[in-house]
């Protein structure tokens, strides 16, 4: 069947070989005026006309001439029939509307594999849809990744869907989330759609299906089913499903038990929150990819993003995106501190975490300083007497002025057991006891690190 963009042209140049042959500007106007096809099927046409008169008319007296027409401008011998009312119910006409779910679902190609950064926390998540990209329908089916909120769990679905498709141009690939989902199924549940055609929407164009936050299915039943209805039938054609969710489906609950034991026989991968070192490789591709390179950091800047949004990648772009905007605009250098970054940052975090991360670090720097050390040689592994001396009394006030359990000290301190913390805040504090100058050097360093 032709488009009806085609009909509309092929019916347009019939139309002036009918009006030349008619001879007859009267008859052309009133009779054939706003006609047009209503469909080709093989050699019938069906030509849908002003009114049932018109129509009783056309047939009757000018089928011979008009067929004849129509044969010269299109060289087809059509069966004309001229009708009144469109032959197609209303209700037929929607598969052709119908074919359009989905529309504006497409991938995102700022998600790629090339900008995800890989580390412990997502590895394997990675390198299962790494697999898939590259064999979808034959590998893990379905692959479920989950874990919680900001963690890369989209960016990686759509590096999936954008490499599985630079891969095998033809692949019809369907990013959805399944909310998304919900909102289709209501459309057909309401009876503007028919739920057939939602099934056979995913049937006839999905070849990789990537449905993320399978959690919004949760407790709705008649979506849940319908989705269910879906994930067969594409499972048992082999085409492949990924998923995400925000916890394990076993956790959720209220999920539809059937669609619990598919999700359940594939794969399922976490992804837990980056390690610091791998949330500063993150701060480092993004600070690249921003287009900013005239900001220059101090390590320190990135080890504190690190350490402070290190839970959630999300906040941690959030935070860098707010450090550009604060050097920028508000304050603007091409060199950003610890102390640049401290303040542009304090709306985002608890004041009792700035507070530990300003003077955890204060007191590093300053003690550094105060004995012409580098804050790294401070935390490093030398003992020798002026830097070991240091060493204790910087963490002997991060137990006097924050009250830091020795542990933690420790691991501030480049991961020194408890023991080794204790016995060096006690050397100091004997010092301080029964020696004026150490006492005076302590009260001094205070004055400043509290400034
Ligand atoms: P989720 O879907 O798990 O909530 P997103 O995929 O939306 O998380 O990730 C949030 C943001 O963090 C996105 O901008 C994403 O690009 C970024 N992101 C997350 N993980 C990584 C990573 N490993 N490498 C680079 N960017 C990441
Ligand atoms: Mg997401």
């Amino acid at each position: 069947m032709p488009t009806v963009t085609e009909l509309a042209a092929l019916w347009a140049r019939s139309l002036e070989e009918i009006r030349d042959t008619l001879n007859d500007q009267r008859i052309f106007d009133s009779f054939l005026v706003d006609t047009s096809i209503d469909s080709i099927e093989g050699k019938n046409m069906k030509v849908l006309a002003n009114t049932s008169l018109a129509a009783q008319i056309l047939n009757s007296r000018y089928k011979q001439l008009i067929t004849e027409a129509v044969a010269r401008s299109t060289g087809t011998v059509f069966e004309i029939e001229f009708i009144d009312q469109p032959t197609r119910s209303k209700v037929e006409e929607t598969p052709v509307e119908e074919a359009i779910f989905f529309k504006d679902n497409k991938l995102d190609g700022k998600y790629r594999f090339d900008n995800f950064v890989v580390g412990k926390s997502n590895r394997e998540a990675y390198q299962a849809s790494l697999m898939i990209a590259g064999a979808p329908g034959q590998l893990y089916n379905p692959l479920l990744v989950y874990g919680n909120s900001g963690l890369g769990k989209t960016h990686l679905l759509h590096a999936l869907g954008n490499d599985a498709k630079s891969r095998f141009p033809r692949l019809n690939v369907l990013y959805i989330s399944a909310s998304d989902f919900v909102e289709e199924y209501v459309k057909f549940a309401t009876g503007y759609r028919s739920e057939q055609s939602l099934v056979g929407f995913f049937k006839e164009n999905v070849d990789v299906l990537l449905v993320d936050d399978i959690q919004y299915l949760v407790g709705k039943r008649g979506t849940m089913e319908t989705f269910f209805t879906v994930f067969e039938s594409l499972y048992t054609k082999g085409k492949q499903i990924v998923m995400t969710s925000d916890q394990h489906p076993n956790n959720l609950d209220g999920l539809d038990e059937r669609l619990r034991t598919r999700f359940n026989q594939g794969l399922s991968l976490s992804m837990s929150a980056p390690d610091e070192m791998t949330s500063e490789q993150i701060l480092k591709s993004k600070i690249k990819s921003s287009g900013n390179e005239q900001l220059t950091f101090d390590d320190d800047v990135i080890a504190f993003l690190a350490e402070k949004f290190s839970n959630n990648v999300r906040e941690l772009e959030g935070a860098l995106n707010r450090l550009f905007f604060y050097t920028i605009n508000i304050r603007p250098s091409n060199h950003v501190t610890l102390e640049i970054a401290t303040e542009a940052l304090a709306s985002l975090m608890s004041d009792r975490s700035i507070k530990t991360a300003l003077s955890e670090r204060k007191i590093i720097a300053m003690v550094a300083e105060y004995y012409s050390l580098s804050p790294s040689e401070l935390l490093g592994k030398s003992r020798t007497g002026q830097v070991a001396m240091a060493r204790h009394i910087a963490m002997y006030l991060c137990k006097e002025m924050m009250d830091m359990p020795y542990a933690k000290i420790g691991s501030v301190f480049g991961g020194k057991d408890h023991t080794t913390v204790m016995n060096g805040v006690r050397k100091v504090e004997k010092e301080v006891d029964e020696n004026p100058g150490m006492k005076r050097a302590i009260d001094d360093l205070k004055a400043r690190i509290k400034k």
